[in-house]
């Protein structure tokens, strides 16, 4: 069994080499699990070949075993030892996007063991655009599958401390690289089909993809799947994201946002309830709240997607007994995944026009 979660700090940059070579030389080679900034979100990374070494992953973060694992490589030749069928448009976002937060589904070859396709005949790959994580692969010498390091149903981490807080103890190790950079999951494309088929918003808008290959199709809800509904992607079964403390989402035109959430504060004040507000700057501005987490301004999606888990992280964290979420800032770009990820974690939404 696993003793102690080890954590590999990187303080300069010779650390960090050192670091990453004994994470990926004793410990991913040898069939533990590590957990890894990305750009997108930190992943809980296992050397994708071996089943053993992958099924640890799933123990550690009880994650459904019929909910597939991307596999991060660090090299294109990679990508050909693991699928078959890569279509001529599949090389346009690959030189586009890659390194990035793309991740794309093709066809598996035999090499790809079972439990990190949950039995599918397809495979999720992407290359990370994050130094630390490309040095682990190459220096583990093979494809390490990663999904994000928090048990299963929780937000995802963007640090180590949400790492740690998620899953010391069950996992062998951490490298710290920091706050990531993007803070929001990838963008998952099935490149399976004659019209590509977006399954999750993520760090790339779709508006970027459809740019290189023309047409992309959508095929992600920003629900739950409904009993009997067929999943696209078995992701989109299970509850996501999601604090412990019970989350009102309010979306829709700005002033009206504005106007129902302050409603809903001295409504559940009145009740005697502490109330958490996870809003952008210019909503918040204008609201009284137990404990409040500002995203940033409305337009700087960017930032709002870095601060997004963190923010739910910290509410969740504040002893209140209901955490409103303002949901009107931008959905174009990486906005769409924000807004998907917000309407994931909710409990409740409250849409306005
Ligand atoms: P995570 O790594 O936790 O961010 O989740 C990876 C996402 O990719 C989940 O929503 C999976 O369902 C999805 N996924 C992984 N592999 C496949 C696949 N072969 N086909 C469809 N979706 C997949
Ligand atoms: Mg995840």
């Amino acid at each position: 069994m696993i003793g102690k979660t080890r954590i590999f700090r990187i303080g300069t940059e010779y650390a960090s080499y050192a670091d990453i070579g004994r994470a990926a030389g004793t410990i991913i080679k040898e069939g533990g699990t590590v957990a890894f900034p990305t750009e997108t979100v930190y992943g809980l990374g296992a050397d994708a070949l071996n089943p053993d070494a992958v099924g640890k992953i799933f123990e550690a973060k009880a994650r459904p075993p019929d909910n597939p694992l991307i596999v991060h490589i660090s090299s294109t030749e990679q990508l050909h030892d693991l699928v078959e069928d890569i279509p001529a448009r599949a090389f346009d976002l690959m030189d586009a996007f890659w390194p990035g937060p793309l991740t794309m589904i093709f066809k598996r070859k035999e090499v790809v063991p079972e439990i990190i396709t949950a039995g599918l005949d397809t495979v999720a790959v992407r290359m990370p655009d994050n130094p630390i994580a490309l040095l682990l692969i190459e220096e583990a010498g093979t494809p390490i599958a990663a999904p994000s390091a928090n048990r299963s149903g929780m937000p995802s981490p963007t640090t180590t401390q949400h790492v740690i807080s998620d899953l010391d103890g069950r996992i062998d190790a951490v490298i710290d690289g920091g706050a990531v950079k993007i803070g929001v999951e990838s963008t998952v494309v099935d490149m399976t089909s004659e019209t590509p088929v977006l399954l999750r918003p993520g760090g790339i808008g779709i508006d970027e993809i459809s740019d290189v290959i023309g047409k992309v199709a959508i095929g992600y809800l920003d629900r739950l799947l409904e009993e009997g509904e067929v999943a696209r992607s078995p992701g989109m079964r299970y509850t996501h994201y999601s604090p412990k403390t019970w989350m009102v989402l309010v979306s829709g035109n700005s002033n009206s946002v504005v106007d129902r959430i302050s409603k809903f504060v001295s409504d559940y004040n009145r009740q005697g309830l502490r109330v958490g507000l996870l809003a952008t700057e210019e909503t918040a501005e204008h609201i009284i709240a137990d404990e409040i987490f500002i995203l940033g301004g409305r337009d700087d999606i960017a930032l709002i997607a870095s601060n997004l888990f963190a923010g739910i992280r910290y509410l969740d964290g504040r002893n209140v007994d209901v955490i409103i979420a303002d949901g009107s800032m931008r959905a174009d770009g990486i906005g769409a995944a924000v807004q998907n990820r917000l309407k994931k974690a909710a409990d409740e939404e409250f849409a306005n026009r």
